[in-house]
C-alpha cells in the first residue's frame, strides 16, 4: 500500500547494517548536512546515528472552526477525543478548537492529542490586534497550525479579505522556523471541478507554487500535511468519491515529485477533508494516497473516533510511520 521503510540510512560511524532499501551511502553528508538552516532543527535527535524512514503515519484532525457557543459544551467535545487517543502510535490525531477557546481547552485534551489552532499571524508577538502569533503557541507547548482553509481563502463569499497564496507561503515559513508542523489547506471550488481533473489540478499547483521552495528545505517532510479538501464537498454532505479523491491526491504527490522533489512526495502526507464521517471514511481510507482526513461537522461528534479508527483499520501496519513525532506531545 504505502512504501514503507525507504531507506536506512547509517551516517558517520561506518555503520555496515544498510538494508536493501539503503538509498544514502555512509561516507554521504546526511541530508540534515546538505540542508540549509531552519527548518532541520528539531526533526533529528542529536545522538541518533540511525536515521530509519517508514511509511507515512496517518493523521486525523478535527476542525471545529467557530463552535460551540456555549464553552458548557466545551468538555463533552473534549471527551469525545478519548477514544482517538488509544491508537496515536498508529494515527496521529490533532484538534482545531475556536480561537477564543484553544487558551481554555490546549491543556485538556487526553495527552498526544495535537490543540491546532484554525490560523496564526505571519511575523510574532507586537502590535497584530485580533492576531496570533506562533510564538505564543510555542510558549502554550502547542506543536501544530493550520492555515489556508477555504473558509480563509475567500471561499463561501465570506466578507472578509482572502488570504493569498503568498501570505500562506509566509505564514507556513513562520511555523516552521518556530518548529511546529503545518496543516495547509488547498482545495477547489465546484466550477473548476466541473471543469474536470485537470482545471482540479492546475488550481491545487497554484495554491502550492508558492510553498515549494519551503517544501524542499524541510528536512522533516511530515512537519507538512497537506488537507485537501474540495470546497464543493466542506459542510454539503457531498462527498467527493473515494477514486476521485485518489486521483485528486494521487496528481498532487505527482505534481510535488515533479516541482519538489520525489522524497517530499512519497513522504508528505495528504488528508483529505469534505463531509468525512464514520460511513464513508473506510472507504477513503482504504486509497493509497489519502493519508488522513480533516474532519469539520463530525469532529463535534463522538462519530470522530469511528473516523480515526477506520483510518487505523484501513492503513493496518502502515500505520506506524514518518511522523514529526508529534504524537508523544500535547
Ligand atoms: C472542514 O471544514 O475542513 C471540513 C472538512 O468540514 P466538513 O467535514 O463538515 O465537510
Amino acid at each position: 500500500m504505502h512504501s514503507r521503510a525507504l531507506f536506512v540510512a547509517a551516517v558517520s560511524c561506518g555503520l555496515a547494517a544498510v538494508d536493501a532499501f539503503t538509498k544514502c551511502p555512509a561516507s554521504s553528508p546526511s541530508r540534515a548536512a546538505l540542508a540549509p538552516p531552519g527548518y532541520g532543527k528539531l526533526a533529528r535527535s542529536s545522538s541518533s546515528l540511525l536515521t530509519v524512514k517508514m511509511g507515512r503515519k496517518p493523521i486525523v484532525g478535527g476542525n471545529w472552526k467557530c463552535n460551540p457557543a456555549e464553552t458548557a459544551k466545551l468538555p463533552e467535545l473534549i471527551g469525545n477525543f478519548k477514544k482517538c487517543a488509544e491508537t496515536l502510535d498508529k494515527c496521529d490525531v490533532y484538534v482545531c478548537p475556536s480561537n477564543l477557546h484553544v487558551g481554555m481547552v490546549y491543556d485538556k485534551f487526553p495527552k498526544g492529542i495535537m490543540v491546532t489552532p484554525q490560523n496564526c499571524n505571519f511575523k510574532g508577538c507586537g502590535a497584530y490586534t485580533g492576531e496570533m502569533a506562533v510564538d505564543q503557541m510555542v510558549d502554550m507547548g502547542l506543536k501544530s497550525c493550520l492555515i489556508g482553509h477555504s473558509e480563509r481563502r475567500g471561499e463561501f463569499g465570506l466578507p472578509t479579505p482572502k488570504e493569498t497564496n503568498a501570505l500562506l507561503a509566509t505564514k507556513l515559513d513562520y511555523i516552521l522556523s518556530k518548529g511546529l508542523t503545518c496543516i495547509f489547506c488547498i482545495g477547489e471550488c465546484l466550477p473548476i471541478r466541473q471543469k474536470g481533473i485537470d482545471a482540479v489540478l492546475a488550481e491545487c499547483a497554484d495554491e502550492l507554487r508558492d510553498i515549494v521552495p519551503i517544501l524542499k528545505k524541510l528536512e522533516d517532510k511530515s512537519r507538512v500535511v497537506i488537507a485537501y479538501e474540495p470546497v464543493w464537498a466542506i459542510g454539503t454532505g457531498v462527498t467527493a468519491s473515494p477514486e476521485q479523491a485518489q486521483e485528486t491526491h494521487k496528481g498532487i504527490r505527482d505534481w510535488i515529485a515533479k516541482n519538489v522533489d520525489q522524497n517530499t512526495a512519497d513522504e508528505i502526507r495528504i488528508q483529505y477533508g469534505g463531509s468525512a464521517t464514520a460511513a464513508n471514511a473506510g472507504e477513503l481510507a482504504a486509497m493509497p494516497d489519502i493519508d488522513g482526513f480533516l474532519v469539520g461537522g463530525v469532529s463535534l461528534k463522538a462519530e470522530i473516533a469511528d473516523i480515526v479508527k477506520a483510518m487505523v483499520v484501513a492503513k493496518g501496519d502502515s500505520a506506524t510511520g514518518v511522523s514529526s513525532g508529534a504524537s508523544k506531545v500535547r
